[in-house]
């Protein structure tokens, strides 16, 4: 099962996924040619690279997709995704629209959520204190932010995040909720339809019995 989380620079997506159950779930790690942000650790937040390695990976097919924002590339390394999926674990992929239409197109059984703040102020307002971004960064990214907003309808989801908590909450009952659907349960489903124990026989040797 592929979740895709998207929303707005600022939403609070990378906190939420933190605060997920992490045994449910793995994270992808993501490639990108953005700088570093003081406290980001390379191969846990992103694989950070030059232009050039990642122009090299995505012509090499090596990533599920890929997208620019913000004057940056970013891309989902294929390998681990693929590996997941295999063992039969659920990936969380923190993707912008881009990405996800991409995703979904590929994988129509994958789950979308989109994740928005309350309102554009408490956007900026969190923009800011985090202190990452430049001024102009900051009003770029608000901008593409404000462009995201086009492509809510195509998610299957809209989470707004005005308390981390509940927020948490909410994307925990939608993962829980998708594995109930009968599609993700096959093997169960072909376990009790060759179940052959006999409930008939059982129940008229005890009627027999008393
Ligand atoms: P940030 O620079 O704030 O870490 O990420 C900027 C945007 O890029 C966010 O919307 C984030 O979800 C998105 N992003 C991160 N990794 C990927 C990726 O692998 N593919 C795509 N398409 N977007 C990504």
């Amino acid at each position: 099962m592929l979740v895709i989380i998207s929303g707005p620079s600022g939403s609070g997506k990378g906190t939420v996924i933190k605060k997920l159950n992490r045994q449910d779930f793995a994270l992808s790690i993501s490639m990108t040619t953005r700088e570093p942000r003081a406290g980001e650790v390379p191969g846990k937040d992103y694989f950070f690279c030059t232009k050039e390695e990642f122009i090299l990976a995505r012509d090499n097919n090596h990533l599920l997709e890929h997208a620019e924002f913000v004057g940056n590339m970013y891309g989902t390394p294929k390998k681990y995704v693929e590996e997941q999926i295999e063992q039969g674990k659920a990936v969380i992929l923190e993707i912008d629209v881009e990405g996800a239409l991409q995703i979904k197109e590929k994988f129509k059984d994958s789950i979308s959520i989109f994740l928005m703040p309350l309102t554009f102020k408490e956007l900026a307002t969190r923009l800011v204190m985090r202190k990452t971004e430049d001024v102009d960064t900051v009003i770029r990214r608000i901008r593409r932010a404000r462009s995201e907003i086009e492509y809510i309808h195509r998610y299957d989801y809209l989470v707004i995040n005005d308390e981390i908590e509940s927020t948490v909450t909410k994307i925990q009952k939608i993962i829980d909720s998708e594995y109930l659907k009968p599609h993700r349960n096959e093997e169960y489903i072909e376990s009790i339809k060759g179940d052959d124990y006999d409930a008939t026989a059982v129940l008229l040797r005890i009627d027999d019995e008393n």
